[in-house]
């Protein structure tokens, strides 16, 4: 049977980088890996859509990535806007509340994106160190608008720095880091990418990275930008074991993106999100967030009345077709599903084939 992995993150990992992944450790020291670290340092730039921004990949999750954005630019009692879409942008709200920050959140009702007139209004009130954005909230799929939103930060607020986790976006939708003017990007290994989880991939500013120079008190040690800089900049040099095999994965999927060209992987996923609402819509699944807004990256379907969460993932499961089920508010109505990284054309009508067999199985 075809096991089929349609989570948002982790996503299916291709041969050629299981392959990459699965050689002999060596040095993380030695020439053959440190021209590896430094190819991927540069192939992630055009998925973050900059030239000057300084890159960063580090062994740990996405959280760590959320963690070192703030821990990197905010000290204590400074105050941080959250924009929040969801589930992940609620965990900006937890660790800025954890670091003892002056953390205010705006934001939208499920499936919804926040109004635009909203965010002006809290930047005119107050005064933001910093805001934070959701590129795309893996538990609503919605997709922020974030050249709008750059756009009314550089016009109401230009001194606040803008923070984005693109965690379920980078690689499955454009990102242009430097025309946009955002000050700290990451992402995760796991979802667009198309690798095994445990990377974190980031980039600062040079006006980010001044602030952390700034900064009186660090309150991380591993995830202290200015102890990797050194290490970014000639990895011959050590400050803590990189992932050496995670990275040769790494490097090797970017480069099997680029080498397709990156605006036809864009358009991969923008061709599988329509593929699968469309098919879903026809079964009488409607997807959660309104087609402007709606991520490419993977669909969150409220389930028609009928339907029950548990027993329809389940017969789907023994299909060998794996979805996720929603979090937070959502859990329970509605199912996540992954389109993006490596999943083919083929992989979603084999998911498509076995979602209507259930529904006729079961529901029917
Ligand atoms: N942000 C977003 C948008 C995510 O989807 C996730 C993980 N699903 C995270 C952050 C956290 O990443 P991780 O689970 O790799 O720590």
């Amino acid at each position: 049977m075809k096991e089929l992995l349609l989570i948002p993150g982790p996503t299916p990992v291709s041969e050629d980088v299981l392959k990459a992944l699965s050689q002999n450790a060596i040095s993380h020291t030695d020439d053959r890996f440190v021209e590896v670290f430094i190819k991927a340092l540069n192939k992630m730039k055009p998925l973050f859509g900059t030239r000057e921004r300084r890159i960063f990949i580090i062994a740990g999750s996405g959280t760590l990535g959320m963690e070192m954005a703030l821990t990197n630019i905010l000290e204590e009692n400074e105050n941080l806007l959250v924009v929040s879409h969801g589930y992940f942008g609620d965990r900006f709200v937890e660790i800025g509340e954890t670091l003892g920050l002056n953390v205010d959140v705006l934001k939208s009702k499920a499936g919804m994106h926040i109004d635009s007139s909203s965010l002006t209004d809290y930047l005119t009130k107050k005064k933001y160190k910093a805001v934070t954005f959701t590129h795309v909230d893996t538990s609503t799929g919605v997709m922020t608008n974030m050249e709008e939103m750059s756009k009314i930060i550089k016009e109401v607020s230009p001194d606040t720095l803008i923070v984005l986790d693109g965690v379920c976006a980078t690689g499955g939708v454009p990102e242009k880091m430097d025309e946009w003017g955002i000050d700290v990007l990451f992402t995760g290994s796991q979802k667009a990418i198309a690798v095994p989880p445990g990377l974190t991939m980031l980039a600062f500013s040079a006006r980010a990275i001044s602030t952390r120079k700034e900064m009186k008190k660090m309150r991380t040690y591993y995830g202290d930008i200015l102890r990797w800089i050194p290490v970014m900049e000639n990895p011959h040099k050590y400050f803590a074991t990189p992932a050496v095999n995670m990275i040769f994965a790494l490097e090797k999927s970017l480069d099997d993106i680029l080498e397709q060209g990156l605006d036809k992987y864009y358009e991969k996923h923008r061709m599988l999100a329509s593929l699968t609402r469309t098919a879903m819509k026809k079964f009488g699944f409607k997807n959660l967030a309104a087609a402007d807004i709606a991520a490419p990256t993977l669909s969150v379907f409220i389930y028609p009345p009928g339907i029950d969460d548990a027993g329809f993932r389940s017969l789907l499961k023994e299909k060998g077709v794996t979805v996720a089920e929603a979090i937070g508010e959502l859990k329970g109505k509605c199912f996540r599903m992954g389109h993006m990284g490596s999943v083919t054309e083929e992989d979603i009508l084999h998911a498509l084939k076995h979602i209507s067999q259930v529904i006729r199985e079961k529901y029917i």
